[in-house]
């Protein structure tokens, strides 16, 4: 991996020693939950069944039918040098849609002025007729995807890219990641009179700016990034600048690419969370902004210079964004995600084979190369013998564990002529809670499986994650509270393996140190210390 480099003398900053790691205590593995909250409605939307209950408003419950997987809580985008660059940019947080559904937004700069178009919902719905990307002129547009932890769910102020005005002029800025001092950073500002407006950590960053006492912008933005900790893969505009800013251990992924103009002007300069966005605006994927680094553009003649902005750190990777999170077709980290989960799948098969089974079926659709690795390896037939819907999201049920039940159905439908009598190997890319996959082994058996064996092409999660991705509760992980036999137990499957640490490690290969794996070993490389305690009074889950 290259280290960043710096052609912007002013900002240079010289590796010093990384500090020493902080291993994180073992979290305890609690007998039974302290309370469990379900999100709860009294708002039904159905009038028929208004009327069925003779007028009075049942009770519901919230269903979140990929609320049992970790969720990556944002994706960015950014577009220099192009007359349609919101436009763009919209297209791209489309191929970005995975990382964030909450909330989306566009800012824009014509060089005179930054205008912002923000909304709850789809990228397609925010950014469709009224607060369509054409009424956001300007050759430089930054966006974002967003999904926020249930607490800050639906606050239309929290979505980002954020718009503010200091003495120094607008300034966008678009953030995925998480800030592990947000609390007491915020509390600090706060102290010195800064006034929030929203409840996002990425607002803390903005003020840090605005109160900076240095020259330069990026020797402001330099001072900030000196005081945040955690994760932070950014990209701010001001009116005639686009930068693009890493953090030291290079967390979440940040790509840098370049889109050719037809008419001989200069390519147009991209920046995405994920080469996916790249592809689908023609863009060619250039390299990967370093860990550490910030990259600036200026948005007149499109010059780009770069500048080690934080001392090196080793980097940490998240390896989960190869796990899960990527989209299949993108390269993260300079590896191709499609390929990384066939290997993880086929070192699955070799290390924890399922003798006997007649086919191998993917849970999917982020099972689906890990399953096809494993039936290559182990020579089984690959079938799809569960087709996932993808127009369910969330809905409103009763709050019976009857109906809970019954509604892992709307997401995921048996193929009962591939399944019937098969002793059938069922291939995931991770368990959380456990609470799904209890629910697909039943949906395999209903459909006439006569064996049901469980592979997982990642090992046992076993900590929440602190640095941009929303996990559950420590208390909440069942690799946490039981062992391999007890999961198998509790999901119900006739066999149960993971990819051990080991192998994924060897798979990774010379590069295995470079990539976070706290969510498998609790070794954080930035402890999480004040995001602990906020973490435990998040709500529990059930579904
Ligand atoms: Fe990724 Fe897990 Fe590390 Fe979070 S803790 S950054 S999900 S590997």
């Amino acid at each position: 991996m290259a280290a960043c480099t710096s052609s912007v003398a002013a900002i240079l900053f010289t590796s010093c020693n990384p500090n020493p790691k902080p291993k994180f205590p073992h979290h305890s593995k609690p007998s039974s939950y302290p309370h469990l909250h379900l999100r709860r409605h009294n708002s039904f939307p159905v009038s028929a069944t208004t009327a069925a209950t003779g007028g009075a408003l049942p009770e519901t419950e919230e269903i979140d039918f990929d609320r049992e997987k970790p969720r990556e809580e944002c994706g960015v985008v950014g577009i220099l040098g192009h007359p349609d660059a919101a436009q763009l940019c919209s297209l791209a947080l489309h191929a970005l849609q995975h990382r964030g559904q909450e909330g989306a937004g566009i800012a824009a700069s014509d060089l005179s002025s930054i205008r912002s178009a923000t909304g709850l919902g789809l990228v397609s719905e925010v950014l469709g007729q009224s607060r369509s990307p054409l009424s956001l002129p300007g050759s430089a547009a930054i966006g974002h995807v967003r999904y926020s932890t249930a607490g800050a769910a639906s606050a239309l102020h929290n979505v980002q890219p954020f718009l503010a005005s200091c003495r120094f002029g607008q300034l966008a800025v678009a953030h995925n990641g998480n800030l592990v001092n947000y609390p007491s950073l915020r509390a600090s500002l706060e102290d010195q009179g800064s006034i929030f407006s929203t409840t996002s950590d990425t607002e803390a960053i903005l003020h840090l700016i605005a109160t900076s006492k240095s020259g330069p912008f990026l020797s402001r933005v330099a001072e900030a990034c000196s005081a945040i900790r955690g994760a932070y893969s950014l990209l701010f505009l001001t009116v005639d600048k686009l930068l693009a800013v890493r953090d030291p251990y290079g967390f979440r992924p940040l790509v840098l690419g370049r889109l050719s103009r037809d008419n001989g002007a200069q390519p147009a300069v991209v920046f995405a969370s994920e080469t996916c966005a790249l592809d689908l605006i023609g863009a060619k994927y250039e390299r990967e902004v370093e860990p550490g680094e910030a990259v600036i553009v200026d948005a007149r003649t499109l010059e780009i210079s770069s500048a080690c902005l934080m001392p090196s750190k080793p980097r940490k990777a998240c390896v989960f964004e190869l796990i899960y999170f990527a989209l299949p077709q993108s390269i993260v980290f300079g590896r191709p995600v499609h390929e990384a989960r066939h290997s993880f799948g086929a070192t699955l098969a070799a290390e924890s084979p399922a003798p006997g089974a007649d086919v191998v079926i993917p849970v999917p659709d982020s099972g689906f190369f890990a399953a096809l690795g494993f039936a290559k390896l182990s020579g089984l037939p690959f079938q799809q013998g569960l087709i996932r819907s993808h127009y369910v999201g969330r809905t409103f049920i009763q709050p019976s564990q009857e109906i809970r039940d019954l509604g892992v159905k709307l997401k995921l439908s048996p193929v009962r002529g591939i399944l019937e009598g098969k002793s059938v190997v069922v291939v995931d890319d991770s368990i959380v809670r456990g609470t799904t996959s209890k629910k697909i082994v039943n949906l395999l058996r209903d459909a006439g499986a006569r064996e049901v064996h469980m592979r997982i092409a990642s090992p046992p999660i076993i900590g929440s994650c602190y640095y941009g991705v929303d996990t559950a509760r420590p208390e909440e992980l069942v690799s946490n509270r039981l062992d391999i036999e007890g999961v198998r137990k509790e999901i119900g499957a006739d066999s149960l393996a993971f990819l051990s640490l080991d192998s994924l490690k060897g798979l990774l290969g010379d590069e295995a140190p470079t990539f976070c794996d706290a969510c498998f070993t609790r070794d954080y490389p930035v402890h999480p210390g004040e995001l602990v305690e906020a973490k435990s009074k998040e709500p529990l889950y059930i579904n």
